[in-house]
């Protein structure tokens, strides 16, 4: 008999787990699985700001897919999707072509600018290791020049956007800064981390007390904070940004675009109706019309029924859809047991103020400072733990806490 054919497009976060789920949940037998990723590794998302900042090794934060997966059960190909034709069941790659009986797709976010002007031209954002490598190494060589060209822009950080991306990727950096000051002979004073919110507060929705903590403990360290002032425009020479009538133009040679995401647009150019890159799938995480397409992580999109709009695309999120969309998956193919509801258990949120700090609300409950920060790294390495068991926390874990 024809063994049916499980294919899952990207290794992030969603993909991952669920391809280690449905390694478990099948023998060779059953079904040929196949996992597709532009690149050998996967990569922490959540660890990338570190990496920009270079306060962490982009090495630590990715794992060479083959050592997580059992290649003795699923086949990895590592190429780019280029299309996905489901009224085909195909799905085309850059160098070859797949044919699917169920189809995961988790391919993950990208930056979104709006439409701002020169953004895409003249900013750097966090969304990959390539980019979070590029942006380390700009920043160190615009640092490696001011003992030059003596041009202040050269050590004029700034970052759009005060969500936790921006807060997280500031505090790493501005923890990095007197080594910076110190490899490169600077004079501290000049170095500049600015940080332009458009919305009225800093990280807007979270809990106003654990931003203001944030908020104070990130300008001791040096950040300065234009809240209520949108990114207008970026140019060579810098950024353009408004507060109300008050145009200014802030001059750096590095702009991070930390302010906002979408989901990847080839969900949307392959047909899916979709909402900026994400699907809104149906209880059972399937692409609505298509019983044989599911969707996880950044692609897929949930309504919470508490307040009716989207869960906030996270990891958190995309690691419990794994789960469920490993499980939908094993019974639609046998065609026994019954389909599982996605039901997200929000187990809260924390936000790393650098390696020693932090803010975060978990189970209800606030935590800031060391504790946060050990939160978070503990958060770390369960995942890594759901993904690899305890050697590859061993191996990649956060295992310094303090
Ligand atoms: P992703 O992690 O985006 O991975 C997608 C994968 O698909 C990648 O491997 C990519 O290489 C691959 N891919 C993309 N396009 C193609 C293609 N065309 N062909 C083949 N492969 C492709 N969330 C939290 O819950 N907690 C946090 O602390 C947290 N911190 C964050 C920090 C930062 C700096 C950022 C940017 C985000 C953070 N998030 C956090 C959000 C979280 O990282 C995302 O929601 C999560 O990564 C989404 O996972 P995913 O499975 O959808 O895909
Ligand atoms: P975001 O959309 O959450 O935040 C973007 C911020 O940029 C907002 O505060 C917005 O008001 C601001 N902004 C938008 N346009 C602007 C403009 N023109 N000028 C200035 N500011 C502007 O994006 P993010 O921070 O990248 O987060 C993306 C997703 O990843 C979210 O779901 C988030 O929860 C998740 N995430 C979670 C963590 C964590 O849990 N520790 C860390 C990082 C990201």
């Amino acid at each position: 008999m024809r063994k049916p054919k499980i294919v899952v497009l990207g290794a992030g976060y969603g993909g991952m787990i669920t391809t280690v789920r449905l390694q478990k949940m099948f023998s060779v037998s059953e079904a040929d699985i196949t996992l597709v990723n532009n690149n050998s590794y996967h990569y922490q998302t959540t660890w990338l700001h570190e990496n920009a900042a270079g306060t962490l090794h982009h090495d630590k934060t990715r794992l060479n897919i083959k050592d997580v997966i059992d290649t003795s059960k699923v086949q990895f190909i590592q190429d780019t999707v280029v299309d996905i034709k489901p009224a085909e069941k195909r799905v085309i790659l850059h160098n070859s072509e797949l044919e699917y009986d169920y189809l995961v797709v988790g391919l993950g976010f990208e930056s979104e600018t709006f439409g701002i002007k020169g953004l895409k031209e003249h900013a750097f954002s966090i969304a990959n290791i390539n980019g979070a490598r590029q942006i380390r190494d700009h920043i160190e060589y615009m640092f490696s020049l001011y003992p030059i060209e003596k041009r202040d822009e050269l050590l004029t950080v700034v970052v759009g956007g005060a969500g936790f991306t921006g807060i997280e990727f500031v505090a790493e950096l501005a923890n990095r800064v007197p080594e910076l000051v110190e490899e490169y002979d600077l004079p501290r004073e000049k170095v500049r981390i600015v940080c332009v919110e458009a919305a009225p507060t800093a990280l807007p929705g979270f809990d106003p007390e654990l931003v203001e903590y944030a908020v104070k403990h990130l300008e001791k360290k040096g950040v300065e904070f234009r809240i209520g002032t949108a990114i207008k425009e970026a140019t060579e020479d810098g950024i353009i940004v408004a507060k109300g009538d008050d145009v200014e133009e802030i001059k750096s040679e590095t702009v991070v675009w930390a302010a906002g995401v979408r989901g990847n647009s080839l969900v949307e150019q392959s047909g899916f109706e979709a909402m900026r890159g994400r699907i809104k799938v149906d209880e059972y995480m399937r692409a609505p019309g298509h019983d044989d397409v599911f969707i996880v992580g950044d692609s897929a999109l949930i309504i919470n029924p508490e307040n009716d709009r989207p869960y906030p695309p996270t990891a958190q999120i995309a690691i419990q859809e794994g789960y469920n969309v490993a499980h939908n998956i094993a019974v639609t193919v046998r065609g026994k047991g019954e389909l599982e509801k996605f039901s997200f258990d929000n187990k809260g949120t924390v936000c790393s103020l650098g390696h020693d700090d932090g803010i975060g609300v978990v189970f209800g409950k606030k935590v800031f400072g060391w504790k946060a920060s050990v939160m978070k790294k503990v958060i770390d390495n369960r995942y890594l733990f759901l993904l690899g068991g305890p050697l590859l926390v061993l191996k990649k874990g956060k295992l310094k806490f303090f």
